[in-house]
């Protein structure tokens, strides 16, 4: 799950971003619009929290721009100005939720899991592929009913191919989801190819009838494992 953070206090932002790290999320973060703009225009997040007052333009302009690049992001306005005119137009805009500075961590936390769980990815939901099973919230996986212990990237990855089933996945689409921040400009993917590896063996040790395969010059998919495969 990425998050992008639009905040140009610099303070708050920083807790933000610390408390969501903890959460297992990949966080961006956006001080300026004019940042905030060009990140929304050119990437995908799962949520965006939106602070109005920026130093350069006002947030309901930025929630605007994604509503118009039809963009599926769940947004929260992140928001001082308690007024009831930010709040009815931001909602009138499309955002998802409201909340007031100052807020507690531990409320913004229950917010996102909250308009995550209503959005259509299905968020908070068993996903499941063959005898494979992910819990998003939890961050558990299971393979035949017995649990799956993973690492957090690799868990990452998973949770992207299992959203995304038979999809062929690009190997800078797959970067830029897990590790957030310029992993798309990397000049390779050492980093992406080790995590896929290991996952790939403990779906194979653990007797997960799905796996990772690769496709040639494109990247990879998750799909049926081959049983009758003779390196099996
Ligand atoms: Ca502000």
């Amino acid at each position: 799950m990425k998050i992008l953070i639009v905040e140009d206090e610099p303070s708050l932002r920083e807790i933000m971003s610390r408390a969501l790290t903890q959460e297992h999320y990949v966080v961006e973060t956006a001080s300026t619009f004019a940042e905030a703009d060009a990140k929304i225009a050119g990437y995908d997040y799962d949520c965006i929290l939106l602070d109005i007052m920026l130093p350069d333009g006002n947030g309901l302009r930025l929630l605007e721009h994604v509503k118009q690049l039809r963009k599926r992001e769940n947004v929260i306005i992140i928001s001082a100005r308690n007024s009831i005119e930010d709040k009815v137009e931001g909602l009138d805009i499309g955002a998802d939720d409201y909340l007031p500075k100052p807020f507690h961590m531990a409320e913004l936390l229950a917010r996102i899991k909250s308009v995550m769980r209503r959005g259509r990815d299905g968020y908070g939901r068993d996903i499941t592929m063959g005898n494979v099973a992910l819990d998003p919230e939890s961050r558990r996986v299971s393979v035949a009913g017995r649990d799956l212990p993973l690492l957090k990237k690799e868990f990452d990855i998973l949770s992207y191919f299992m959203t995304r089933p038979n999809h062929i996945v690009d190997k800078a689409a797959l970067a830029e989801a897990v590790w957030g921040d310029h992993a798309d400009e990397a000049d390779n993917y050492q980093f992406v190819y080790a995590q896929i590896k290991n996952l790939r063996r403990k779906l194979e040790e653990a007797g997960s009838d799905i796996e990772i395969k690769a496709v040639y010059g494109f990247g990879y998919k998750l799909a049926a494992a081959d049983k009758n495969d003779p390196d099996k």
